[in-house]
């Protein structure tokens, strides 16, 4: 065979991400029953094969430190390694998908809840008591069922990579691949964790009360999702109007909601498709759908301008980019944009401009934002130090799930069930591109507010300097890379403590 060429992995490395993107589109949108991986795995096994894996070590070890081709060979060493991590554990991942749609939960008294519905179950029960056998019947069959396979593929998956011999470690490793200091992250986690422990403090009872009628101590996670599942605002958010007035805000902003047709609004009913929405880049950028079936109220809002984040920038990501500046790279740069869109529901301006909400409601409906705002937050710190344990090798496993449910109960004051160490659980440090992505976003609103005014989301300069300075370089650069380049200051909490702080007052 011949030696494998740059070019060559580049085109078929298109190809086959192209292809797996298409399949997973198909299914997901119901126009096919089930999506067919394997096959797609075989056609392109070169791909994930380990001559791709060695051109790919041997670029990244060459290239000089500092240079573009440095950047280029590092995004492909990534895309590799996490590629060939699943395709490692695909089989126990397989096993999973399997069980959770066939698994059903079984409480003492008698109530079967299939396991996919079960948390919406949780969230749904006024009665407490319900609530809580409900979640202690869930935890019972993940314990004893999911979390083995859970942890079995996080610890293969740990193996695959530190074999690869990048650095020392996982965490390590993960840090060299991804640009990430994961661990410099975490240690502002913590000082978000402390810089807003008095806010919560004074925040958390009023709505714990109002909500729950418990008093805060006793509180659960399971609680908490039926907190956070407030429907008393859905009146305001009508499925019916949705596109339309997220299509006139894209267009006020100077920016065509198609990207000149590449975007494609799959909205119609359809048997099989998916209820929540999602966005499947099929071609980077010339096909991308963003799919939808629009049910209504605010948690429809908040997804579906979060899949339009995502679909606008990789709908005008440059099409003459290689490869890896497009269809891969630092998910925070995508999830950032999402989170830039999504966030216009704590925007008071962009409430009242494209929504139904009333002007006597929006004080209580920003409060209520603030709160689960700094609830997220303060759930995606810990989750990352808990992790930074999982992955870091110094806590034997068996000790883990204690440490989740401290870790996760310290910063969010619910108590947590043990069972879900394994399984509340982001694979790769994804909560680390979350959390950046929060902090982007921010860094974004604020540089938009100082170029195009408050309405910025209304400036019809705003969507062309968006397009050309933001989605236009796919994800070429670093998350961090990008903040200083737009607008000179690095990723911090700093500009999110502000809202929430401006959303509680
Ligand atoms: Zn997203």
């Amino acid at each position: 065979m011949a030696a494998l060429t740059l070019d060559a992995l580049r085109r078929t490395g298109q190809e086959f991400m192209e292809a797996v993107s298409r399949e997973y589109y198909l299914a997901h949108a119901g126009l096919k029953a089930a999506a067919e991986l394997q096959p797609i795995y075989d056609r392109y096994r070169a791909v994930l094969g380990p001559d791709s894996l060695e051109l790919t070590l041997e670029l990244f070890r060459s290239a000089e430190p500092g240079t573009e081709a440095r950047r280029s060979a590092r995004l492909l060493l990534e895309w590799q390694a996490e590629s060939q991590a699943g395709r490692a554990v695909a089989a126990l991942e397989e096993r999973e998908i399997a069980w959770e749609a066939a698994a059903v939960v079984r409480t003492a008294d008698g109530r079967a809840v299939p396991y996919q519905r079960v948390a919406i179950e949780i969230a749904n029960a006024t009665d407490r008591r319900e609530r809580l056998a409900l979640d202690d019947a869930r935890a019972a069959l993940v314990e004893r069922e999911l979390a083995p396979l859970r942890q079995e593929r996080l610890q293969r998956e740990r193996d695959f990579v530190e074999s690869l011999g990048i650095a020392e470690g996982y965490v390590a490793t993960f840090e060299a691949l991804s640009g990430i200091d994961v661990r410099a992250l975490a240690a502002q986690c913590e000082q978000f964790l402390r810089d807003t422990q008095a806010m919560w403090d004074e925040v958390l009872p009023e709505f714990v009360k109002r909500s729950l009628g418990v008093p805060v101590s006793a509180a659960t996670r399971a609680d908490a999702l039926a907190l956070l599942r407030a429907r008393e605002f859905d009146r305001f958010f009508p499925g019916g109007v949705l596109e339309e007035s997220v299509r006139r805000h894209v267009t006020e902003m100077g920016i065509d909601p198609t990207a000149g047709g590449r975007v494609v609004f799959d909205t119609g009913e359809r048997e099989g498709k998916r209820s929540r929405a999602f966005c499947a880049p099929v071609r980077v950028p010339e096909e991308v759908y963003l799919v939808l079936r629009p049910h209504g109220g605010q948690s429809d809002y908040t997804t579906f301008l979060h899949e339009l984040g995502h679909a606008l920038h990789f709908g005008l990501t440059r099409a003459d980019y290689p490869f890896e500046f497009r269809w891969v790279g630092d998910n925070s740069v995508t999830e950032g944009y999402a989170m830039l869109f999504d966030h216009r529901m704590e925007d008071r301006g962009w409430l009242v401009r494209y929504t139904a909400l009333d002007k006597p409601s929006l004080p209580r409906f920003l409060r209520a934002a603030g709160f689960e705002e700094l609830q997220f937050l303060r759930r995606y710190c810990a989750k990352l130090s808990y992790e930074l344990q999982l992955y870091g090798g110094a806590v034997p496993w068996r000790q883990l799930p204690d440490l989740y449910a401290d870790t996760l109960r310290t910063a969010t004051t619910f108590k947590y069930q043990t069972s879900d160490a394994f399984v509340d659980v982001d694979p790769r440090f994804y909560a680390a591109r979350y959390l950046r992505a929060w902090q982007l976003q921010a860094v974004l609103n604020e540089t938009l507010t100082e170029r195009f005014d408050e309405d910025w989301y209304r400036n019809p300069r705003a969507g062309p300097w968006m397009t050309e300075q933001l989605f236009g370089e796919g994800q070429r650069e670093l998350a961090t890379e990008l903040a200083e380049r737009v607008a000179g200051k690095p990723l911090s909490f700093a500009p999110l403590v502000r809202s929430i702080e401006r959303l509680l007052a």
